[in-house]
């Protein structure tokens, strides 16, 4: 399952090709993803430019001309591979296996860049929705999600705010997307292991008894934001590297701290524990028992 990084480093890869450009041509070449593909898919997008493309956790949304929003996800498979200039890239930083069937290829726009952007998907739980811009706000997918990790809006205030008597572990409370939105088991015991918190500690100690702030939250906005970071910057520096044709599995899980690292040494300076798999609501939780409190 792709996570925030990962789109974000999608949007990055795509946005040069995509971003200006017109859908010259739309082939959806077979009717459903996930869901069927929106009434007029192709029709609604053909001819018009794309005038910004934005993420909203892990949705990928291109505003058009026309006032839709084309609201893009990857799902459990999916992934984009761009043609452009006879250089084939796949944007973005991808931990599963991306597939190389061009029988799933599903969706293709012709770009008036002169760029070809292919999106595959084999497992088909990825899914493409077009809404009007000025009922985003309103869309179901989009509601109910809480702050963007990375923007000015989350901070340590807030989150202690919707942890505040909160009754679950920090793991569930951080899992939850209306606590904030787009992070995933993987970058929530990441964030956990460099905040020094254990991911079973109650969500409700991150607030004081007043609600204010405990300075646990600012450690713990302030891991959530380096380790996101950290990944987009990594992903970021594969953009280049466009002859990539393998799925790149592994090739960055040396940067992951704890995540799929049971037993391996915790890597916080001073440190001597080792790191543990426990499972939290179904989802198997890396951390270590002796820096995190
Ligand atoms: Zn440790």
């Amino acid at each position: 399952m792709p996570e925030l990084p990962e789109v974000e480093t999608v949007r990055l890869g795509l946005q040069p090709v995509m971003e200006g450009a017109r859908f010259k041509k739309v082939e959806a070449r077979r009717p459903d993803l996930r869901w069927p593909l929106p009434k007029d898919f192709v029709k609604r997008l053909q001819g018009e430019t794309v005038t910004g493309l934005g993420r909203r956790a892990k949705y990928l949304l291109a505003d058009l001309t026309s006032g839709d929003v084309l609201i893009m996800h990857l799902g459990m498979s999916g992934s984009f591979r761009v043609l452009d200039n006879g250089s084939e890239a796949t944007p973005g930083r991808y931990h599963h296996e991306r597939s190389q069937q061009l029988a799933h290829d599903h969706v293709v726009f012709h770009m008036s860049s002169g760029a070809l952007v292919t999106f595959n998907d084999p497992r088909r739980f990825g899914f493409m929705k077009l809404v009007p811009r000025r009922t985003l706000d309103a869309e179901p997918l989009l509601r109910a999600l809480g702050p963007e990790p990375l923007g000015n809006a989350f901070d340590a205030a807030l989150l202690a705010t919707a942890c505040k008597g909160k009754k679950t572990s920090l793991k569930a409370a951080l899992s939850d997307q209306r606590v904030v939105a787009g992070l995933g088991n993987i970058y929530v015991c990441e964030a956990l292991n460099r905040a020094r918190l254990s991911p079973k500690r109650m969500a409700s100690t991150l607030a004081t008894k007043a609600g204010a702030p405990h300075e646990r939250a600012e450690r713990l906005v302030e891991a959530i934001k380096a380790v996101l970071n950290d990944a987009i910057k990594a992903g970021g520096s594969s953009l280049r590297d466009h002859r990539q044709t393998s799925g790149e599995l592994g090739l960055f899980q040396h940067h992951f701290r704890v995540y799929d690292r049971e037993g391996k040494p915790c890597p916080t300076p001073g440190c001597t524990g080792t790191v543990k798999r426990i499972v939290q609501t179904g989802r198997s939780t890396f951390f270590c028992p002796v820096c995190q409190k």
